[in-house]
């Protein structure tokens, strides 16, 4: 699992830092996010190309027992999974900055599902009630930080 903590300032008020050590470890770590998700809940993931963000999306959809299959990145826009919390993955990456998220069908998504998405910096903020950044600090390891709107590991869904 997501080994050091090398626990947050501002532990309380949803906000850890963690370092993974292997794309395992971040899918499980995505994983625990997943089992909080909620109906309506929107998750940016923050990070450079091949931070992981792809790989914490295959976590979280398995932790929300929603339908895998997470295709690969960048061509596909929007990918559903049907599941108890319904996970739509958009990937906003070949899309222009200011994209609109409506015309995406974000709104729709968030009436009946939740939904995680790469590269969030190209649309507005005011979607997004979660953040989880990654950041490459070695080959095989990774920071990350979680801002959620439900404790992490949480799965009292609603
Ligand atoms: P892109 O911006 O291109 O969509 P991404 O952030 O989605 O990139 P991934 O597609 O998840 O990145 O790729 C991450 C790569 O880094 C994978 O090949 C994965 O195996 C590798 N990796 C190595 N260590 C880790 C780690 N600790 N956490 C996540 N991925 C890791
Ligand atoms: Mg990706």
């Amino acid at each position: 699992m997501a080994t050091s903590t090398t626990d947050a300032e501002g532990a309380g008020d949803g906000l850890s830092r963690l370092l993974t050590e292997s794309a395992e470890e971040t899918m499980a770590l995505g994983a625990m996010v997943g089992s909080g998700l909620r109906v309506g809940d929107c998750i940016g993931l923050v990070g450079g190309l091949g931070a992981g963000k792809t790989t914490m999306t295959r976590g979280i959809v398995l932790g929300a027992r929603a339908d895998a299959e997470v295709r690969s990145p960048t061509f596909l826009l929007h990918s559903i999974h049907p599941g108890p919390v319904t996970v739509h993955h958009f990937d906003l990456y070949r899309l222009p900055q200011d994209t609109d998220l409506r015309t995406l069908g974000l709104d729709e998504a968030l009436e009946g599902g939740a939904a995680v998405v790469e590269w969030p910096e190209r649309a507005s903020s005011v979607w997004f009630n979660g953040w989880v950044h990654l950041t490459v600090v070695g080959d095989s390891k990774r920071e990350v930080t979680l801002e959620l709107p439900f404790p992490l590991g949480d799965s009292g869904r609603g």
